[in-house]
């Protein structure tokens, strides 16, 4: 038996930010993908993610920006210029991609001097020592930012603290993702909980998920099921129309969920260890990992969760996805698995199109 249906009650963004706010913290808006959230926790900053976000207007974004530029991108630059992360103190720009990074160069000049552009570069490829050192210097330099910004510096001990706390929500975020066939949310419902990590302190998002995973797991669900690729599930209308054909997502490669489950790093120094953890997450598009690796890592998540196909859902114009798919489909294949690809925009409505064919594919798996 399934346990019961659990509605789920979380706090909004506002709410959190309020809270937030009135105990004295800082709030920084940060953009996708991959930053150091321990670091900007140690410093009494609470980050509060920027996907898109859905359903913004993106004309005043638009203007600045070149037609074939994604929608995480103009929406995001939109949401900021109509006044969305006003509650603010600093902005985060990682440089996930050129989009980002032109994003990053053109908010430094935007933004007021009362709320600082910090920009973050990870490195992309190659693997090894090379890539920590490389991120272990940039996260100094971020922390001599922050230090600016703040007007003090976390302790070694504070910093460890802040490492364990995110290690624990992230090793919390793994477990529910790999127990989604035994958890008796609907789609939506999950993903809004495993989205809630974007804005939630890591602590309140640990009890939360903790809440669901003591209690006894439902037996294995057997609908059909697939794993979902790509940046962020929205809009969400695709879970939707996943569920009301009948299916079911088991394996997550979402850039916003599946591919920051990051590890607990060894290393004694604080900074390193961030770098370490940073780096230690599933191949993401973005970072420029191998081919091979992205396509072997979807056949694992599709033969763990017992899924039989993967739905490829892009953000319209994000070539770093793009370019993979191609090279990917043979590794599929070979696993015996089907794949399409359904490329959105996350401020604007699923179209029927869109619903259509993703409803087609789980009708093919039954
Ligand atoms: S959707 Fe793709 S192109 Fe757009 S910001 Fe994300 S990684 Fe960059």
């Amino acid at each position: 038996m399934l346990r019961a249906v659990t509605k789920l009650n979380l706090p909004s963004r506002k709410e959190v930010a309020a809270d937030w706010k009135a105990d004295g913290g800082r709030i920084a808006a940060v953009y996708p993908i991959h930053y150091p959230r321990e670091l900007l926790r140690a410093f009494g900053v609470l980050p509060m993610e920027v996907w898109g976000p859905p359903g913004t207007r993106t004309a005043s974004g638009d203007r600045h920006l070149q037609a074939y530029t994604c929608s995480i991108v103009r929406g995001g630059l939109s949401f900021l210029l109509d006044g969305g992360v006003d509650v603010a103190d600093l902005i985060v720009v990682p440089h996930a991609c050129d989009s980002l990074q032109g994003m990053g160069s053109m908010l430094i000049d935007f933004v007021d001097e009362r709320r600082p552009v910090l920009t973050i570069y990870s490195p992309r490829g190659g693997s090894g020592v090379t890539r920590i050192d490389f991120l272990n210097r940039e996260l100094a330099a971020v922390f001599e930012k922050l230090a600016e910004i703040v007007g003090e510096q976390p302790s070694a001990a504070a910093l460890r603290e802040a490492i364990d706390r995110e290690t624990k929500a992230d090793a919390l975020l793994a477990q529910l993702l790999s127990s989604r066939r035994r958890i008796d949310l609907g789609e939506r419902d999950f993903y809004r909980l495993v989205r809630s990590r974007e804005y939630l302190p890591a602590e309140q998002f640990t009890r939360i998920v903790q809440g669901y995973l003591t209690e006894p797991l439902g037996e294995l669900d057997d609908r059909p099921a697939v794993v979902i690729s790509g940046l962020v599930p929205e809009p969400m209308g695709i879970l939707d129309a996943i569920e009301e054909a009948g299916g079911r997502v088991v394996g997550d490669d979402m850039a916003c969920s599946g591919r920051r489950l990051y590890g607990e790093g060894s290393s004694e120094d604080p900074l390193r260890r961030m770098a370490e953890r940073l780096l230690s997450a599933p191949p993401d598009s973005t970072r420029g990992a191998e081919i091979q690796a992205r396509a072997d890592h979807l056949v694992a998540l599709a033969a763990a969760g017992g899924a039989k196909a993967v739905l490829h859902f892009l953000v319209k114009f994000c070539e770093p996805e793009l370019f993979y798919l191609p090279q990917m489909r043979p590794t599929l294949e070979a696993a015996g698995l089907r794949s399409i690809v359904i490329e959105a925009d996350v401020c604007e409505p699923l179209p029927n199109q869109a619903v259509t064919r993703a409803q087609a594919l789980v009708e093919t798996l039954r």
